[in-house]
């Protein structure tokens, strides 16, 4: 896979699939630029090796072209970060376009209007990439968010280049996954919770090839410890995943490797923030209680492992985190990473709510990456390599 800085763009037009899937209020103003700052460091590079950008992406999920989803609404946005005034063009292919994008100089930076305005891009329809293609010299996918689509502008369109590369953003990813699952020192950790096992069997199953340790924690957790015997309440479980993870335990102990469960947890009366709490022994959680967060002695048991490991992946909250009231053993896990990221180890958060805790949390900057896409981390979790970066290849 060819590097974006051993590319030379002088003189040339980059069409640079970016993520510009922002939210929008009512009056079509971005509420969060996030995806816009993400973007930038790849656009200005284009742009100070003397090349110019012609700018893709999509936004919303649009049935027909409407001016709510319209890419018009990035644009200002957009100028104001990059420091310079951007062309909008209200299309994304065709005659008029190429026109346009035909004479475009070195720090020019063009903005197309929404993809998805094309039934094609999602199909991804070989004709429409190849328009796409005709405007310019070099590709580059900056776009991890939908990196597992094999849409036109994020796969298809590839083939048509034979300069093509992943962007910073893009690069980043790839690299922290490629840690955490074949590169990373070790031990390496993987921290996995969430609602439910059967959303994680594809995960759990993968990382297993590559992590020393796994905790297990947060929701999924009840069916391995009543698969075990334990007494779980009214805590969530999975009857038909109960034989699973039976085997599963197996498995890690055959591989010699570390499985670690909940020992205590946090138990409410209700689902609820101002549920009665009490803590319990993870096997002993009484009729009428679920198990809501991790409790005190199981902290003590993951910090161990989360301090100690050199590479670490933290996929899904290990309790109810949105309720204060059960949010702390997410907020402790925080914290370990945290405390393992500054004495040197590699933590990556990624997929879903774990990232939303994270942020909700503010410890965004104190672990060494924070995935930006839900879905393509997941499926890069689970092993698959990504349409758009095999295309890439
Ligand atoms: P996931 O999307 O699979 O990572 O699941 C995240 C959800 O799991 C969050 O909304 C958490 O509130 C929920 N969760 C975590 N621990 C528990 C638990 N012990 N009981 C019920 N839900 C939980």
């Amino acid at each position: 896979m060819l590097n974006i800085e051993n590319i030379n763009f002088k003189g040339k037009r980059a069409l640079v699939r970016v993520d510009f899937n922002v939210p929008l209020d009512e009056n079509n103003k971005v509420t969060d630029s996030t995806r816009i700052l993400g973007a930038l460091k790849t656009i200005n590079y284009i742009l100070d090796k003397g090349g110019s950008c012609i700018l893709i992406s999509h936004l919303g999920r649009p049935k027909e072209k409407n001016s709510k989803d319209s890419l018009l609404n990035v644009k200002s946005d957009l100028e104001i970060l990059l420091k310079k005034s951007v062309v909008f063009i209200d299309d994304c292919v065709g005659l008029k376009v190429e026109e346009k994008c035909k004479n475009l100089k070195s720090g020019d930076v063009v903005l197309l209007e929404n993809l998805r305005f094309y039934d094609e891009e999602t199909k991804g329809d070989e004709i429409f990439a190849r328009d796409l293609s005709k405007l310019a010299d070099i590709y580059i996918n900056d776009a991890f968010g939908t990196a597992h689509r094999a849409h036109a502008s994020t796969t298809t369109v590839a083939k048509y280049f034979s300069i093509k590369a992943p962007g910073y953003l893009l690069k980043k990813e790839i690299l922290a996954i490629e840690k955490v699952i074949v590169k990373g020192e070790k031990p390496r950790l993987a921290i996995l919770g969430g609602a439910k096992v059967s959303s994680k069997i594809t995960i759990i199953e993968n990382m297993l090839k590559s992590v020393d340790e796994l905790i297990i924690a947060g929701g999924m957790s009840y069916t391995f410890i009543k698969a075990l015997g334990g007494k779980i309440g009214d805590s969530i479980f999975e009857n038909e995943y109960m034989d699973y993870s039976l085997k599963l335990i197996k498995k890690i102990k055959n591989q010699e490797k570390k499985i670690i469960l909940p020992e205590d947890v946090v138990c409410g009366n209700k689902f609820s923030n101002d549920a009665d709490v009490k803590i319990c022994d993870v096997n002993k959680i009484p009729d009428g209680w679920s198990g809501l967060d991790s409790g005190p002695k199981t902290l003590i048991k993951f910090k161990e492992a989360i301090t100690s490991a050199k590479t670490i992946l933290w996929n899904g909250p290990v309790g109810v985190f949105e309720m204060d009231l059960f949010s702390k053993g997410t907020i402790e896990v925080g914290n370990f990473v945290s405390e393992a990221t500054d004495k040197g180890a590699f933590s990556l958060v990624g997929g879903g709510d774990s990232v939303a805790a994270v942020k909700k949390f503010n410890f965004e900057d104190k672990v060494s990456y924070v995935s930006t896409g839900g879905g393509a981390m997941l499926e890069s979790l689970e092993g698959k390599v990504l349409p758009g970066i095999k295309a890439l290849d």
